[in-house]
């Protein structure tokens, strides 16, 4: 991905894309402690609008204060940068990936005197678990790594060093041929997959698990906002694997992956192995939603 035309915009600067560079002593090289976001933006009527923006770039604020990370750039100011990196590259739809990371001046665990920085790059990404996984159902497998604890990992964070965990969870779910894996917290519940929320549908309630062990996903916050302005229950609570196996419909939720289906957890199949028409639902009004076609949610979008 280094070798493209375009922009990036680094500490401040918009710079040519080859050029956003670090050196190899990078301290969040090493030792991963670094903060990020996955942001969208959408194409609709009025021209492309970030889904979420303030709600991302203060998670971002949050994961960093976190690990007492001092972000150089104010709020207002990373805003601004996102919605210039998308206009300046002319990206009608994209993936934005604001980062935070620690400075080369010194190693060793102690990252106190190093400089922050920040960056900011977009680029355009389609269906993360493909448009046939959006249409029809992905195939999940139970992941033998266990998602994090809540005195290891602070999971309000979205770190960069969280992602070795998922990483494995992923490659093991790919390598037995299923499209991702679905992680269990330390005491054996569901938790969330490697880069997505979980949700499961029975007898009409939709439930997903409270956010001890998983990230507070922004999408997932927009489809219990919505569930609950269509009528439809909602219910945080502890899931176990075979709620899930047992279920009529269940999807995962992310910025990436959007809503999709899950057709199959671990050989059995989940309803009728199709997307169900809660999901359908759902995921219509989501779609509807980014591309700026329902006014009440219209607030959730900032135009470039
Ligand atoms: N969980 C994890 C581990 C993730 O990486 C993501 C993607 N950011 C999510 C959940 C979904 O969060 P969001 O809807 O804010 O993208």
């Amino acid at each position: 991905m280094a070798d493209r035309d375009g922009k990036i915009w680094k500490d401040g600067e918009l710079i040519d894309w080859r050029d956003a560079q670090v050196h190899v002593l990078t301290h969040t090289l090493h030792y991963g402690m670094g903060v990020f976001e996955g942001v969208r933006a959408y194409k609709t009527d009025k021209g492309t609008a970030i889904f979420r923006l303030k709600e991302h770039t203060q998670r971002l604020f949050n994961s960093a204060k976190i690990f007492q990370m001092k972000i150089p750039f104010d709020l207002e100011t990373l805003i601004e940068a996102q919605r210039t990196v998308v206009r300046e590259n002319k990206l009608e739809s994209c993936y934005l990936r604001p980062l935070v990371w620690i400075g080369s001046e010194k190693l060793g665990i102690s990252a106190k005197g190093n400089t922050i920085h920040v960056a900011v790059a977009a680029w355009p990404w389609g269906a993360y678990l493909g448009e046939d996984g959006l249409a029809k159902g992905i195939r999940v497998k139970t992941s033998s790594f266990t998602r994090h604890h809540v005195n290891v990992s602070l999971v309000r964070a979205k770190a960069c060093g969280y992602y070795i965990n998922s990483i494995l969870a992923n490659q093991e779910a790919l390598a037995d041929g299923y499209d991702e894996a679905l992680l269990l917290d330390t005491e054996g519940y569901v938790s969330e997959g490697s880069g997505e929320n979980v949700f499961v549908i029975k007898n009409g309630k939709i439930y997903t698990p409270d956010l001890a062990s998983c990230l507070d996903g922004i999408t997932r916050d927009a489809v219990l906002t919505m569930a609950r302005d269509l009528g439809i229950p909602v219910i945080e609570k502890r899931i176990t694997r075979d709620e899930v196996y047992c279920c009529d419909e269940a999807f995962f939720t992310g910025t990436a992956a959007e809503i999709t289906p899950i057709r199959e957890l671990d050989n059995r199949q989940i309803g009728e192995g199709k997307r169900g028409p809660i999901t359908e639902k759902l995921q219509s009004l989501f779609f509807d939603v980014v591309a700026g076609k329902a006014p009440q949610y219209e607030h959730w979008l900032t135009l470039v």
